[in-house]
């Protein structure tokens, strides 16, 4: 058994605590929550910062660990996938494996616990095997070509197998990419393998302004990529609606949706949902991946109107493609950056308790007795602030 003191506890279940005392088992359950320190405990370890819960990254590409700096900043979304898709197939297998397992390590280092990670392929499943940390896999599939539905998602479900024969312990479901690159066809397939299963799936959601051009009139820059891509332009919808009121009427049946990046969503959109989500049986979250949206598109999400709208907040580091770390804890010092008034406890909120709760860890998320979230010592803040100076330092 141990116990740690600390200048601020953030139990986030409840409100922060000052000059507080925690005790955890040796396997570092929690034996009896966050209190404020009396100063007659014996054998308390005394830390200068902030304690928190561990935190999770509810949006990572953990296979495109080696396109670490390969792809340039601020294409916007068509240059950035151009260039990941030239790019990303020339590397070894051992590179691409060795890069996976440093990742991982990064993560763990900065205080990650679990992870929602998107897999394309089976190149991260060995490394997940080994149970370093909590996975819940989402395997991507997208095609926008309607004959192509049915063997797209066979070789999603084909997939979803292999993860499960190689780790009792890997939550997987099978998800959509984007709105932009699915056929309806191929949508329904996955709402209906998420009803039949009680599955969770994450999609990216309005990342570029193209992508709601495309649904909205069939113009605009990535519809003219796709077409210079050589796509068949019939495959393309053309709605009237934005990307997001286009799509999620199709996802209904999903236990939850994780909607990743939102950096175009406006107040209207999120109105929608909320007016139709008698319709839609499952629970939103949105996702955000800060870094990730300044490397593409130099741009940040409309963070006042999630909180104005008590939307449910989680945070992602996105891949290394597209971010200079896997750290939350970076990701919150964007946000903090930008905008100051956000207070630490919604950041860590969004950082911890959503991201569990959305991912189905019941033991992670919060500082609660009985719980086993890990446990993180936040250095050099300015009191209940971040600072650029702020690091993570992992307790347990
Ligand atoms: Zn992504």
């Amino acid at each position: 058994m141990r116990q740690f003191s600390a200048d601020y506890i953030f139990p986030i279940n409840a409100a922060p605590i000052p000059n507080g005392v925690i005790t955890v088992d040796d396997d570092g359950t929690i034996t009896s929550p966050p209190a404020p320190l009396l100063g007659n405990e014996r054998g308390v370890t005394h830390l200068k910062g902030i304690l928190c819960p561990g935190f999770v990254n509810t949006h990572c590409h953990l296979e495109l660990s080696h396109m670490k700096k390969q792809v340039s900043e601020n294409k916007g979304m068509t240059g950035f996938i151009g260039e990941l898709i030239s790019k990303r197939n020339n590397f070894t297998e051992e590179e691409i494996e060795n890069r996976i397992a440093l990742a991982e390590q990064e993560m763990i280092c900065s205080g990650v616990v679990a992870v929602g990670d998107i897999s394309n392929n089976n190149s991260t499943f060995k490394q997940k095997a080994k149970g370093n940390l909590a996975y819940h896999t989402f395997i991507e599939i997208f095609s926008l070509d309607p004959s192509k539905a049915e063997q797209t998602y066979q070789s999603g479900k084909k997939l979803e197998e292999e993860l499960k024969r190689s780790s009792i312990n890997n939550h997987v479901s099978v998800s959509p990419h984007a709105p932009y690159t699915m056929s309806l066809e191929l949508l329904n397939l996955i709402n209906e393998d998420a009803k039949a299963n009680n599955n969770i799936i994450t999609i990216h959601n309005q990342e570029s302004a193209g992508e709601n051009e495309l649904f909205e009139s069939n113009t605009g820059v990535m519809y003219d990529a796709f077409k210079n891509m050589g796509i068949n332009p019939t495959f393309m919808r053309k709605t009237g609606k934005n990307a997001l009121e286009s799509t999620l009427p199709y996802l209904k049946d999903a236990k939850k949706i994780l909607l990743v990046h939102n950096t175009f969503t406006t107040q209207k959109e999120i109105h929608w949902i909320k007016s139709n989500i008698s319709d839609l049986t499952s629970n939103i979250y949105f996702c955000t991946c800060p870094n990730a949206n300044l490397y593409i598109e130099n741009r940040l999400p409309d963070y006042q109107l999630f909180i104005n709208e008590n939307c449910k907040v989680t945070v992602g580091t996105d891949s290394l493609a597209s971010n200079w770390s896997l750290s939350v804890l970076d990701e919150l010092k964007t946000i903090s950056k930008h905008h100051p008034g956000i207070e630490l406890n919604t950041l860590l909120t969004w950082a911890t308790k959503n991201g569990a709760e959305f991912l189905g860890f019941d033991q992670l998320g919060t500082l609660e007795k009985g719980k086993r979230p890990g446990l993180n010592l936040l250095k050099n803040t300015d009191g209940m602030k971040l600072t650029e100076r702020t690091s993570v330092f992992k307790i347990i």
